[in-house]
């Protein structure tokens, strides 16, 4: 039985267009066709139409960068957990990003390799899951950032062989934490490999045909996952001793030059602001509190900064919103574009950065990343003209993933002209 949307916009998102009163006809889990609705006769055989009058059609979105093992709720990320909570997290968490429309995450550091095992019970059926792209845990170095996700490797044979053994487990790309992050005893402004231990991952990594992305917030670390040859950084802060931000244009020269991409991942600098603020009036804030909302406002706008610069300097950036920080949640992935427009982004470059931009970057444009006859129907209708108000991709009214209805709000199936 196919399934036939008409709705009022219909987003060529390549193109940065919008179709009027456009249809999509899917079947068998893959977009058939698509078009104006008044190139079709006016009742199609078997098909099921679902009309969407005030609505826009796009593609399911991809979450470039996540932890779905990860609490959220206000919980520190390095919150310790049994691997078995980890896993129940990410059950809750996964479920979460589907239903807001997000049909495709790249998680960026699990907890000990949980999610292949996950991503297994959903090829089961076992549980809904948007389509996952993992890594399984991040490497890092002894007592480094995140290293209780259980992915220390130090030195370029452990490198290898931590590489290695991602890859035979099924990671999709392997990731590497090229700096401190947020973890106790580490420091975001301070390299953590050295080249040769970064250039064995990559060396390893590329025999076997995976891409690898480094986690890095403080200038050294961006400088040595550049001289080791890696292909995609995240966060990307230019963050330097005091916690401060600022973009080095002669670094974002070198970033476009190598052709590597970047999740800049914005929003959960603003979502830690609203928390801070939220809770100073009432309960006060802690000495280091205070010192965190008092940087906050330039770390956003340098933020702002760096993502315009560096588009300007023709740099994929592509929209990731750490969703399990302690403030950042799940299903809240538009925020991460809202984020990006208030950088300056029109919504349409927003919406690429979180569809086509994401499957080129990741290799996924055969299947996914627009709507074109032959991709998988994954697929977003929301309520309104997101390309006109961002905040309308929170108006999920339907969300297919693979050709199946995951949710479904209002609209209710065509009866057909005999009813039945
Ligand atoms: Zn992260």
């Amino acid at each position: 039985m196919r399934t036939l949307f008409t709705v009022k916009r219909l987003l060529n998102i390549e193109a940065g267009a919008i179709i009027s009163d456009g249809y999509v006809a899917v079947d068998g889990g893959v977009i058939q066709s698509l078009g104006r609705r008044a190139d079709l006769p006016e009742s199609v055989p078997d098909a099921v139409e679902l009309r969407f009058s005030d609505h826009t059609l796009l593609p399911g979105l991809i979450n470039s960068h996540v932890h779905l093992c990860c609490a959220s709720g206000g919980k520190p990320f390095y919150h310790r957990q049994s691997d078995a909570m980890a896993l129940l997290n990410a059950v809750r968490n996964a479920r979460l990003e589907l239903l807001s429309g997000v049909t495709s995450v790249r998680d960026c550091g699990d907890q000990r390799g949980v999610l292949f095992e996950f991503r297994e019970a959903v090829s089961h059926g076992i549980a809904d899951a948007p389509r996952l792209l993992l890594c399984g845990p991040p490497i890092t170095m002894t007592r480094g950032h995140a290293h209780f996700l259980g992915g220390e490797a130090d030195g370029p044979d452990d490198m290898r062989r931590a590489v290695r053994d991602r890859a035979g487990r099924g990671a999709d790309f392997i990731k590497v934490i090229a700096t401190g992050g947020g973890t106790p005893g580490s420091d975001p402004s301070r390299a953590t490999y050295t080249i040769p231990e970064l250039s064995a991952a990559v060396e390893a990594a590329r025999i076997l045909g995976k891409p690898v992305s480094a986690h890095c917030r403080g200038i050294p670390g961006i400088e040595s996952a550049l001289d080791a040859g890696i292909s995609h950084l995240e966060h990307a802060c230019f963050e330097r001793p005091d916690g401060t931000l600022r973009y080095d244009p002669d670094l974002g020269s070198r970033i476009a030059d190598q052709g590597v991409s970047v999740t800049p991942t914005i929003q959960l600098y603003r979502d830690a602001l609203d928390h801070l603020t939220k809770k100073r009036e009432p309960f006060g804030l802690t000495s280091e509190e205070s010192r965190r909302i008092a940087l906050l406002p330039g770390q956003i706008s340098a933020k702002y900064q760096a993502l315009c610069e560096m588009i300007g300097r023709g740099v994929r950036c592509v929209a990731g919103n750490d969703a399990g920080l302690p403030f950042t949640g799940f299903g809240e992935f538009w925020k991460e574009l809202d984020a990006m427009v208030a950088a300056g982004l029109t919504p349409i470059q927003a919406i690429q950065a979180a569809t086509c931009l994401p499957a080129a970057v990741f290799g996924l444009s055969e299947t996914l990343g627009s709507i074109r006859a032959g991709k998988q129907a994954d697929l977003l209708i929301v309520a309104g003209d997101p390309t006109a108000r961002i905040a309308d991709l929170s108006r999920v009214a339907l969300v297919m993933a693979g050709g199946r209805i995951i949710r479904h709000e209002g609209a209710k199936p065509d009866p057909g002209p005999e009813g039945n």
